[in-house]
């Protein structure tokens, strides 16, 4: 018998639920990645990520050969290609693992109807998460919207393990495919540098942290000039790694480990838990891609930067995405950002609250720059960090802790390596003098703009703002 396997956020073939699945249930298997239409101009969507996307898929496509299998390419709306698919290929199932944003949840419903109209089967399962959807409530029943008791409940409940590796693969001959996508599909012309795509790079990537970085991971996960922490989340995001395999070696690796190093491991593992939390605060909540959470913020009067019929967005704002604001550490953040595709956690924090506080611009611009540039940009994860920063969210930052980033480049980068790097101009300055204001008028370097506002001032605004 014959089966597709619908590849979506899962682009691996060790460890993958659905895929397993299917080869253990089929003779043959038909897997699939649909390619979607869009082109060069998308709210979400831009040159990193999906270049990151590519070069997955050509490690997939490699990967599958290699067990005997053959990935297939198609182009268009998940629905009607799947449909056009089971027809061509005569599959009685489809296998795919869930998604929990709200886009392929809609794909999900109008597949079930497709699946009833030809009279096949559907096998959706749970793979991007250890918990998801209802798994992990409060004592009453409902969702969780505070981390802390979410995470304890969460660290109660038994972790799946990883699924056995599929040996082989058969994909029947003759079914036509469409090149693997280039960036030249979507239109698009991409600059940044990006980690290694693929399965065995980012299992090299979880292999090199649990060796060193993770038993330090408490003191150095803050501090942007270091590599301290594990850089797995474009691989989480693509799911070229699967989130059993990561917990599973963490597991191991603390079974053995003297108490400080369990420590360690337990703070990485808070944080896969944060990527639990916001996925089920989407997957109940999936209105928090359109407003505040707080329903009390929804009336919040951010700045007019940047209307729809206004697309350029405001000047300041422009300024933000350019990294030229004339704070060190914000424009060392943004230029990573460019350069990259990835910006540190903290430094991800103090821009986010340096245009939401101090530029007082709406968060969802920030949010969809993120996207649009981070290699690892998710849905989940980056609408629950911006709405977190602009203390709209669940369990949000409170509204009157506003980080100052003059302080912040004390405190998480005192030698001004991180800016150093990112922001050339800045390299001959006194690292002391990155951490304060210049003086009025007195530009930190020839070529480096004066701080385009005043943060003491713009901190009141915000707070009026709030009241
Ligand atoms: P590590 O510190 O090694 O953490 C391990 C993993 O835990 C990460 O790979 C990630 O999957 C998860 N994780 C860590 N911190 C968080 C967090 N705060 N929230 C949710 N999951 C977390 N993360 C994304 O994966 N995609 C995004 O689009 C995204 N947007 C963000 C936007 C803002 C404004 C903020 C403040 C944070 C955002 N994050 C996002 C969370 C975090 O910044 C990144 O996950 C982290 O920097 C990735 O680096 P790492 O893999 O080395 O992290």
């Amino acid at each position: 018998s014959t089966a597709i396997h619908w590849f979506r956020r899962d682009l691996r073939i060790t460890d993958n639920t659905a895929l397993a699945a299917a080869a253990a249930a089929h003779d043959q298997v038909v897997p699939v990645y649909i390619v979607s239409e869009w082109k060069a101009e998308h709210r979400w969507c831009g040159a990193p990520r999906q270049a990151f996307l590519c070069g997955c898929l050509d490690s997939l496509a490699r990967n599958l050969e290699a067990k005997g299998g053959r990935l297939i390419i198609r182009q268009g709306r998940a629905d009607a290609v799947l449909k056009k698919l089971v027809q061509q290929t005569e599959a009685e199932a489809i296998y795919f693992n869930r998604d929990p944003d709200p886009f392929g949840r809609a794909m999900e419903e109008r597949l079930t109807k497709i699946a009833r109209d030809l009279g096949i089967r559907l096998h959706p399962y749970k793979d991007i998460a250890l918990h998801e959807r209802n798994e992990v409530l409060t004592g009453g029943g409902s969702p969780f919207k505070v981390f802390t008791p979410y995470a304890k409940a969460w660290l109660k409940l038994d972790k799946p393990e990883p699924t056995r590796a599929i040996s082989k693969l058969s994909t029947p001959p003759h079914i036509a495919s469409d090149p693997l996508p280039t960036l030249h599909t979507w239109k698009l012309v991409g600059e940044a540098a990006i980690l290694e795509p693929g399965e065995a790079a980012a299992r090299k990537r979880l292999g090199c942290f649990l060796d060193g970085p993770i038993f330090h991971y408490q003191t150095r996960r803050d501090l942007p000039a270091e590599e301290g922490t594990s850089r797995l989340s474009q691989d989480l995001r693509h799911g070229t790694l699967s989130i059993r395999e990561v917990y599973a070696k963490c597991a191991r690796a603390a079974e053995k480990a003297p108490a400080a190093h369990q420590r360690n491991i337990g703070i990485f593992i808070n944080e896969l838990i944060w990527r639990e939390f916001y996925l089920q605060v989407l997957w109940h909540w999936p209105q928090v891609l359109d407003h505040e959470f707080q329903e009390d913020c929804r009336r919040l009067k951010w700045r007019d930067y940047w209307r729809p019929e206004k697309k350029d967005g405001g000047q300041d704002y422009q300024r933000w995405c350019r990294g030229e604001t004339g704070f060190p550490i914000v424009d060392a953040g943004m230029r990573q950002l460019a350069a990259t595709g990835f910006m540190h956690n903290r430094v991800r924090m103090i821009v986010a609250m340096f245009l939401t506080k101090d530029l007082h611009v709406w968060w969802m611009h920030g949010e969809s720059w993120f996207m649009r540039h981070l290699v690892d940009g998710e849905i989940a994860s980056n609408n629950g960090g911006w709405q977190w920063s602009a203390s709209t969210g669940t369990d949000a930052a409170p509204y009157f802790r506003i980080q100052n980033p003059w302080s912040q480049s004390k405190r998480f980068d005192p030698e001004g390596a991180y800016i150093k790097r990112w922001v050339p101009e800045l390299r001959d300055v006194p690292a002391g003098q990155l951490c304060a204001p210049p003086k009025e008028g007195e530009a930190l370097a020839r070529d480096y703009p004066l701080p385009m506002v005043d943060h003491a001032r713009e901190r009141d605004v915000a707070l009026e703002m709030f009241r």
